[in-house]
């Protein structure tokens, strides 16, 4: 009988419920991790009491997502989804089932599950349950549909990305009848809001094979994401790199996104309402990738000086995956003139420098942008030559400055 470890706290809430009367087991993800020998994000619980049976029986509750019957668990400070056993109904602009109908019975919460490797519940007492060969498919990495793929599809396009998504992540083929349904089913994609497109794409470049992105393109899926995106996919060239980014946001739709003019970048990024931080830090990315850095300090400094110095390294290490061989030694280079520069503790930001606007005013300089123009002055001297980052010598060159401008 195959066995799968459940962490305690996930056992005792399977515990509880049985103990008063109900069915309970882990379910989806989890399952299909644990049997893969993969860490599961988190250990999602199905169960036949109804969400206030379960309020009942737990003395910390959250009401997550009440109205589909899930209720949030807590136990020592981890949330654990608990589930009724349901049936959904029509789905509403492809999103959340119109209504959801709760039943007795775990095999119609299996039924409506997407891939037969998520349709698989787990508990000790029980053993596996797996009434649609998720075993089967695991062991033949392959994502299929639960039931008749087109119509899968035709209830929730996002099933479409999500199996893309899968793949992706294990590096699975997709069965023949879920692969054609996936080209004949691409127009309802349009009906998907942004936000769950964003995540399944995302998921997707964060996995270990990004380069099926492509297969986002070559299925015709890409025209009902948004017009700018297809249009990127269009300029998108050696995808196979992306997977030797680190599998970070911002690197991995950087990535992606580089052929694009930054602003186009951006706005797909909005379109899919990606968050700021990611935005902000792919668009710096997209925008300096190409600049060949020289292999010279002061040169070096001003780069740094205008980025955070997790995005200069990682500026360095996209450059390492994308630029022409014949940069290689030159960004081995800057990369260790870069290390050199931190260490020597050189001034590479303005509030670092050893002087500041107030104490210019306090010397009887008058604020306003001459001051500003003198500030920036020293900061790029100091940039130039750190050895010059000294109150004395630069309010000396401050005062120089001034004079000059009178
Ligand atoms: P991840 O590791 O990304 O969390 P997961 O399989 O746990 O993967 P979730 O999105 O967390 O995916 O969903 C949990 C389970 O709910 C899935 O395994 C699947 O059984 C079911 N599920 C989720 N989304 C859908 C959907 N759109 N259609 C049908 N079933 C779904
Ligand atoms: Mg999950």
């Amino acid at each position: 009988m195959i066995k799968i470890q459940v962490p305690e706290a996930a056992k005792s809430i399977i515990e509880q419920l049985n103990t008063n009367g109900f069915e309970a087991y882990v379910v989806g993800g989890c399952v299909r991790d644990s049997l893969l020998g993969r860490m599961p994000e988190d250990w999602d619980i199905t169960t036949s009491a109804k969400p206030e049976q379960v309020k009942e029986i737990f003395k910390r509750t959250v009401d997550t997502g009440i109205q589909h019957g899930t209720v949030t668990v807590l136990i020592e400070h981890e949330g654990y989804e608990v589930t009724t056993y349901r049936i959904d109904g029509e789905y509403e602009d492809g999103r959340h089932p119109r209504s959801v109908e709760f039943t007795g019975s775990l095999l119609e919460d299996l039924k409506r599950r997407d891939f037969t490797i998520n349709a698989m519940a787990y508990s000790d007492r029980e053993g596996l349950v797996d009434a649609f060969d998720g075993v089967k498919d695991l062991e033949g990495r392959i994502i299929r549909c639960v039931g008749n793929a087109v119509d899968r599809f035709t209830e929730d396009a996002l099933r479409i990305l999500r199996a893309i998504r899968f793949s992706a992540q294990l590096g699975f083929d997709m069965e023949e009848e879920t692969r054609a349904a996936i080209s004949v089913i691409a127009p309802s994609m349009a009906k998907v809001s942004k936000e769950r497109i964003q995540v399944e794409l995302t998921k997707l470049l964060l996995s270990d094979h990004p380069e099926r992105l492509k297969y986002v393109y070559d299925n015709g899926i890409a025209p009902y994401i948004s017009q700018y995106f297809e249009d990127a996919g269009r300029r998108l060239r050696e995808a196979e790199k992306i997977a030797w980014l680190p599998s970070k946001k911002h690197m991995r739709w950087s990535g992606f996104l580089r052929l694009e003019e930054p602003g186009n970048g951006v706005r797909i990024l909005k379109e899919l309402k990606l968050d700021n931080d990611t935005i902000h830090q792919t668009k710096t990315l997209v925008s300096l990738w190409k600049t060949e850095i020289p292999a010279d300090k002061p040169a070096i400094r001003q780069v740094m000086s205008g980025l955070s110095p997790e995005l200069f390294q990682d500026l360095l290490c996209f450059q390492k995956v994308f630029c022409p061989e014949s940069h290689l030694t030159r960004l081995k280079t800057v990369e260790k003139y870069s290390e050199e520069i931190l260490l020597a503790g050189d001034c590479i930001r303005l509030k670092d420098m050893a002087v500041t606007g107030r104490e210019l005013m306090d010397a009887g300089m008058k604020p306003g942008p001459e001051m500003g123009a003198v500030l920036d002055h020293l900061f790029q001297l100091v940039l130039k030559q750190p050895e010059c980052n000294n109150r004395e010598y630069l309010m000396k060159s401050a005062e120089h400055l001034l004079k000059e401008q009178a």
